[in-house]
């Protein structure tokens, strides 16, 4: 029906929810966006689109956009302003900071749903113009675990294959992932794969029985926070029963502790505690369930694990991720379609706008880090500034940021201001109580497109166009990069972050560094792609063949490494004879079963992967007597991270209004609760309350919240753990201790 909609032009774009990475049509009608329509060229969806993705128009129109530069008064007001005010307000205002406490007084905190333009540029005004490493982003806290998981793993951070090993593969291990509600074009996928391939096995590992689970052969329950003893169990049964790949162990990995390196006999001695039978007993999920799911597992021929935050949200999020790897490493599945150990993202350019310009404080563009001397030294002369002008020390990780900024004292409190762009920390960050203060306290920038629990704190708020409204590049979690045209003009006086970037690298003297301030937005999208991929080249993350002319003609993108402008695009990393990093221009056609593997990791030493041994370690707070229940949160299929589009969406904003809790009927039963009866729900850290719904698809004492809610007092990030990995630095959002209270009938 969309096809036939009265427009006057289709414009080439993806969607911007979500880290699937849709290839969407715009539908243009009179200078507006009228509709959307999913691109059948595009081998991330081939033309389908869940509902997010084909209202995503309806919320650019809608009465609360913000049009207008805003400052806030001495009584604190918001006063709209011109462009050039609010901008020299922000100009001053940084380098007043910055001469009087130092090149790290103003921090960056970006996000996943910037285009890769603009998140590089932020970047690269930050390192290499500021000199400070004080740029973090919201991928922190969604994706920092995934990212240590396959770099402390595999040397090289993203997934080694593509969406289309979905429809390879004979066995799909679905864990910490409710992917039917997150990600459901990839759940599509995965559910007409199995509708045409009965014998295909899908294994899902969650707490809860959600949607996803429901095509499920075989569901894994689990505590919250207990699976790393699950995927331990399942290794422990691969090798007791000999279905390991001693050909490839042998071959590609080394064991280790993260210290030592230890021997194949010492690994299985290790192993030899997660007995089925004990980790029935720790985690809820039954013993037969496992042996089941390592037997499938080892003896499909093609196993393709994914997961999502349910892994990366966690005190243990890195080695969660580790352990997955672990299972593709002891079987062999790797290196062949259907074979994969895949990280989806949360956000639609977490993974081409965040992790591969390096814009987290510890690392740089080519996803390497900012300690590396070699890789500053690359970066300097790429972007032609003295030698020895980027800061070798990481700043501040996201959590340890915003903590910093509500300080007591000058002396802890090195920023003392910060620009936020495309994102809403004053929610989505965990223990909110703790957060709120700082960015209160200090002076805070905001670009976005709406008015969020952010911009209330904000000093200056800044109108941001719609991705629609600008154009970019996003790339998706298969390392595939794709344009997005301009189809409309911005609404309003709102205008590109990247014309905002560099207007503030203009007036505070970094014009050279930032030379694309123009207001023709793709002509600046494109001057900064390039300086972008002239950076990656010779590296395993290049961009170089994927020029902007390439992208604007390929019609379903590029997957990186794209090392020329012959180059078609890696869609299977890590296969000798297909890797450009190996051998390039890369052969086309199918990998034989007997492809040579090949690794990143220390490759200029053994060329093999870690296969490690880590420990058991439960959730950062169990519950006990106080706060008896487990708590996690997550989305819900119509539902956007905070809900500040989507609840703008007045198809998607009846769906789910408000946020409510699920509690299984046991535990309803027991508190003297019914659906609809208001609950509260408190934790150490903060409470919140919500109507009731009562489920039996999460296990007993497991309550589950999803969190795009806006209302302060259903806001659940006020009650989630702000503990974080010691690797990644992700907090564990997805595991808190909560005492549950009738407050009131329906
Ligand atoms: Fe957009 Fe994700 Fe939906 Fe695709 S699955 S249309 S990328 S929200």
């Amino acid at each position: 029906a969309e096809e036939k909609a009265d427009v006057d032009k289709w414009v080439k774009g993806a969607c911007r929810f979500c880290g699937t990475g849709c290839g969407v049509y715009v539908g243009v009608k009179n200078g507006k966006a009228v509709a959307i329509k999913g691109n059948t060229d595009a081998k991330t969806n081939f033309g389908f689109l869940c509902v997010k993705g084909f209202l995503a128009f309806k919320c650019m129109y809608h009465k609360d956009r913000l049009k207008m530069p805003l400052v806030r008064q001495k009584d604190g007001k918001f006063k709209e302003t011109s462009w050039n005010e609010a901008l020299d307000l922000v100009a001053n205002k940084f380098k007043y900071l910055r001469d009087k406490y130092g090149k790290d007084a103003v921090a960056y905190y970006g996000s996943g749903q910037c285009t890769t333009e603009e998140t590089y540029t932020f970047n690269k005004l930050w390192k290499g113009g500021f000199r400070s490493n004080m740029v973090e982003g919201n991928p922190r806290l969604c994706m920092a675990s995934a990212v240590a998981g396959y770099v402390s793993t595999f040397g090289s951070d993203e997934p080694m294959g593509s969406y289309s090993d979905i429809e390879s593969s004979k066995c799909i291990f679905i864990t910490g992932s409710n992917m039917s509600e997150c990600h459901p074009v990839i759940y599509r996928r995965v559910m007409r794969h199995k509708m045409k391939n009965p014998d295909v096995k899908i294994i899902v590992c969650e707490p809860r029985r959600t949607s996803t689970s429901k095509i499920a052969d075989l569901w894994l329950p689990n505590d919250p926070g207990t699976d790393l003893a699950v995927f331990h169990a399942m290794a422990n049964v691969i090798i007791t029963k000999n279905l390991h790949d001693r050909d490839f162990i042998a071959k590609h990995a080394r064991i280790t502790t993260g210290k030592d390196v230890v021997d194949f006999e010492e690994y299985k001695k290790f192993l030899a505690q997660f007995t089925p039978e004990a980790v029935e007993k720790l985690t809820r999920c039954p013993a037969d369930h496992i042996v089941k799911a390592a037997e499938w597992f080892a003896t499909s021929g093609a196993t393709m694990s994914m997961w999502c935050m349910g892994l990366n949200q966690r005190k243990r999020g890195m080695w969660a991720n580790n352990l997955v790897h672990n299972l593709h490493i002891i079987t062999g599945n790797m290196g062949k379609p259907g074979a994969d150990s895949f990280s989806l993202t949360g956000q639609p350019n977490a993974c081409g706008g965040v992790r591969e310009t390096g814009a987290l404080s510890h690392l740089l563009p080519g996803t390497k880090p900012v300690a590396n001397d070699k890789w500053r030294a690359h970066v300097e002369k790429a972007w032609d500034i003295p030698a020895g002008t980027i800061d070798p020390k990481p700043g501040f990780h996201t959590m340890l940021m915003f903590e910093k900024l509500g300080a007591e004292s000058d002396a802890e409190k090195p920023v003392k201001g910060m620009l936020v762009s495309t994102t809403n920390p004053a929610q989505s960050l965990p223990n909110l109580n703790k957060y709120i203060r700082g960015m209160q306290d200090s002076f805070l920038v905001v670009l976005d497109i709406f008015p969020t629990r952010t911009t209330q704190l904000a000093d200056v708020i800044l109108p941001a166009a719609f991705l629609y409204e600008k154009g970019g590049v996003f790339g998706c979690s298969e390392r595939r990069s794709q344009l997005t045209e301009k189809a409309v003009e911005p609404i309003g006086q709102a205008k590109p972050d990247l014309w905002i970037v560099a207007q503030i690298a203009k007036r505070m003297g970094f014009e050279k560094l930032i030379p694309w301030n123009g207001n023709d937005s793709m002509k600046a999208n494109e001057q900064a792609w390039t300086d972008y991929i002239t950076v990656t080249k010779d590296t395993e993350h290049t961009l170089w063949g994927a020029t902007y002319d390439r992208l604007k003609k390929e019609k379903a993108g590029l997957q990186w490494p794209c090392p020329s402008v012959e180059h078609p695009g890696t869609e299977r990393r890590y296969v000798r004879g297909l890797d450009p990093m190996f051998e390039h221009p890369a052969e086309k056609g199918n990998i034989p079963d007997s492809a040579q593997v090949y690794f990143y990791a220390d490759a200029k030493k053994e060329g093999k992967l870690n296969l490690f041994l880590r420990p058991y370690e439960g959730p950062g707070e169990m519950p006990d007597k106080d706060f008896p229940f487990f708590l996690t949160t997550g989305r819900v299929v119509e539902q956007w991270h905070t809900g500040t589009m989507t609840m703008r969406i007045p198809e998607i904003a009846r769906t789910h209004p408000n946020a409510y809790i699920e509690l299984h009927p046991d535990d309803a039963k027991q508190l003297g609760i019914t659906a609809g009866d208001m609950v509260e729900i408190v934790s150490r850290r903060g409470r919140s309350s919500m109507p009731a719904r009562i489920t039996k698809g999460t296990l007993p004492g497991v309550a589950f919240v999803p969190w795009h809610d806006q209302a302060m007092a259903r806001m659940i990030n006020f009650v989630c753990n702000d503990v974080v990995d010691p690797d990644s630095k992700e907090p564990e959002y997805k595991v808190a201790a909560v005492r549950i209270n009738k407050i009131s009938g329906p």
